[in-house]
């Protein structure tokens, strides 16, 4: 680096200027005058202007006209300044601090940002990286991208956001989001300006990006009917730069060489972090005065939830591309298929565009890392809700259920680069993972068999309510909190109830014909009888993967439209309904203690609390004091809101108790 004393000075000097300015400006907020606005544009101005103008002429050879054209740039700028003050005041339109102050102190100091990062990058290395082989925009990318995407700009920024976080009296959901953006920004995957840090800084980033979630994710999941609608849109905010920041992060990874034009929108991205982050600070408009959650908005959980989905898929894509970088050319026909599918490395071949996409979207969710993150996510708000829950075979049931979301992604069962594994009966379907090779006959079937059993005997909670990672998925405070959509979405209220629809037996009957047909394809494939793969890829991973890798999410993404639990209710997981078949024949059932207190009970709170819609809960009680349902997964959630403690699982353990007595 050259020039190391003056680059120094100029990040000291602009973060204290810029720091000084934000201070300056939001102490006089309430009594924001004329005179103030003035000095704030006036002083923006002047040093952004004096930073293009030195920037030009340090990047341009030095000739008379360039030192005029460099003069002028300062000239130029500082004139808009003063017509647009001078504008303002001749048309008296300035009334105080309102939405065109804050928008144009935010763009003034973003601007200043932006010119001081392209400023010190010329200063620090003497160059941009331009070619006159690219185009003229291709160049402009490059000298914004060079400059953005180093710690030149990103030091200065974060210490900005620091001392504006330190000197500012916030909510403490201001306080959350700016230290959000400022972390993420500080783990940015470009901070080197190189590939040094990229993968480093991802996992970092992933890392923050998920604590945060976690966090907002509770937050929302207790403000059902309390959060103001400025909070709302604020964690929608953070949502949607998420899903930016991870996408420019996917793009940075996938078009890796050479460096800058990759990373150019991520550079883009920052800037509009911080544009966020500064509108955070500088509010504009009144207070909120009434909380009004998100009950009747499906819309905004919709929204977190799809912005997450998409945000930690980018993500886990980002870590396994970059990951594998040195191995392959920009893009996505050049990539490498990941090492769980084929059982190590290989060159993805390009089959055609749609296949392409939907394989590669279909493995990015199949592979540990896409797993962990969502695990960490999801399990977190599991042992949130763990704390609140008094009923301990309950608390024993997560525990469970974390733990075999853990191995399911830790040591994957049909993970194909292990025999051992694949040779357990502990397939979660067919295709999952690899073909259906003659010698995983057995242990598919043994799956099979092994859930039925457990079915038989302790009902579908078995398998759905602990085995299952949907149980992580669905069992945390925020999946709690989305049981209400059971009764606020039409399409929910149409199926609610203990039987399945018509409609629903008809999905039901074709995904179990459809898997038969592919997994005996499959197998003769395996067995090298025929040849039934498409562009290569077997049969049974096609259903797999849009069963559990497309459908699955679609599902869980739409909860506000289609109401809790949709994959238990809507008949398209065929391991789901096999053993809700076996839980309905087998020995679990509800009972309630005294039938006679339902009769009474004015809230029938086990219905609502129901996850899976079971409406007719207690008009099964008090006929007959018992219900059994292939839909119900035990889940429990009606034992925990009857406020009269009626409610108990009767299974296996029951079952012998009462031969025991009887003998
Ligand atoms: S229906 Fe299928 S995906 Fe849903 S919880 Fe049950 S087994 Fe899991
Ligand atoms: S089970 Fe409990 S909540 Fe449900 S109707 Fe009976 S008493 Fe009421």
């Amino acid at each position: 680096m050259e020039n190391i004393v003056a680059v120094v000075l100029t990040e000291l000097l602009m973060t204290a200027f810029i720091s000084y300015l934000i201070f300056f400006s939001l102490k006089r907020r309430n009594k924001f005058t004329y005179r103030d606005f003035s000095i704030a544009v006036i002083a923006l101005s002047m040093m952004a202007s004096m930073l293009d103008s030195i920037t030009y002429y340090l990047a341009f050879p030095v000739t008379f006209l360039n030192a005029v054209i460099a003069l002028n740039i300062s000239m130029f700028e500082m004139s808009i300044a003063v017509i647009y003050l001078l504008w303002i005041s001749f048309s008296k339109k300035f009334i105080g601090y309102n939405t065109s102050v804050s928008n144009t102190l935010i763009f003034l100091i973003v601007f200043n940002e932006v010119s001081m990062g392209i400023f010190l990058r010329l200063i620090a290395f003497g160059y941009y990286p331009t070619s006159s082989d690219y185009s003229l925009l291709s160049n402009v990318f490059s000298v914004i991208s060079s400059s953005l995407n180093s710690y030149l700009f990103i030091v200065p920024m974060v210490a900005e956001m620091a001392v504006v976080i330190a000197i500012t009296i916030e909510s403490s959901l201001n306080r959350l989001i700016s230290l959000s953006i400022m972390i993420q920004s500080l783990f940015s995957p470009t901070f080197l300006g190189n590939q040094g840090f990229v993968l480093l800084g991802i996992i970092l980033g992933t890392g923050s990006m998920i604590f945060f979630m976690i966090i907002f994710y509770e937050r929302i999941s207790k403000g059902r009917t309390s959060l103001f609608p400025g909070d709302m849109r604020k964690m929608r905010n953070i949502f949607l730069l998420y899903t930016l920041m991870s996408a420019s992060i996917f793009i940075g990874t996938l078009y890796h060489s050479p460096f800058y034009p990759g990373w150019a929108l991520y550079g883009i991205t920052m800037v509009v972090g911080m544009i966020f982050y500064l509108h955070i600070h500088f509010p504009i408009g009144e207070p909120d005065k009434k909380r009004t959650g998100w009950i009747k908005n499906p819309r905004f959980v919709f929204m977190i939830l799809l912005t997450s989905f998409i945000s930690e898929w980018f993500l886990a894509a980002s870590i396994e591309f970059q990951a594998y970088a040195p191995y392959f050319a920009n893009g996505f026909q050049n990539f490498i298929v990941f090492s769980n599918l084929l059982g190590g490395v290989t060159v993805f071949t390009s089959r055609s565009v749609i296949v392409d996409i939907f394989y590669i979207f279909g493995a990015v969710p199949n592979y540990y890392i896409f797993l962990t993150i969502m695990g960490i996510e999801m399990g977190a708000l599991v042992l949130f809700r763990m704390r609140n829950i008094q009923w301990k075979e309950k608390r024993v049931n997560l525990a469970l259920a974390l733990i075999a979301f853990a191995l399911y992604t830790t040591i994957y069962p049909n993970f194909i680069g292990n025999a051992t594994y694949s040779k357990l009966p502990l397939w979660a379907n067919v295709g999952a993972l690899a073909p259906l090779y003659p010698y995983m006959v057995v242990s598919l079937l043994g799956s099979y068999v092994l859930y039925a059993v457990l079915a038989l005997l302790f009902g579908r909670r078995s398998y759905c309510s602990t085995l299952c990672p949907s149980a992580v998925m669905y069992g945390g405070s925020f999946g709690q909190s989305m049981i209400s959509f059971n009764y606020e979405s039409e399409f929910s209220r149409k199926n609610i109830g203990s039987r399945f629809k018509g409609w629903v037996i008809s999905v039901i009957s074709s995904l179990w014909v459809i898997m038969i047909a592919v997994s005996l394809l499959s197998y003769l494939t395996a067995s090298r009888v025929g040849s039934f793969d498409l562009y290569g890829i077997d049969v049974s991973v096609y259903f797999s993967f849009f069963i559990w890798n497309f459908l699955w999410y679609i599902f869980f993404i739409s909860i506000p439209f289609v109401g809790m639990s949709p994959c238990r209710r809507y008949g398209w997981c065929t391991t789901g309904t096999f053993v809700g078949f076996f839980s309905k024949i087998g020995l679990f059932k509800l009972k309630v203690k005294d039938p006679a207190t339902c009769v009474t009970c004015p809230t029938k709170d086990c219905v609502s609390a129901c996850e899976v819609g079971l409406g007719d809960l207690a008009g099964q009680f008090i006929k007959t004091g018992e219900f059994k349902s292939a839909k119900c997964v035990g889940a429990g959630s009606c034992l925990e809101a009857c406020p009269y403690d009626n409610i108990f699982f009767y299974d296996i353990r029951n079952f012998l108790k009462e031969r025991k007595t009887k003998n």
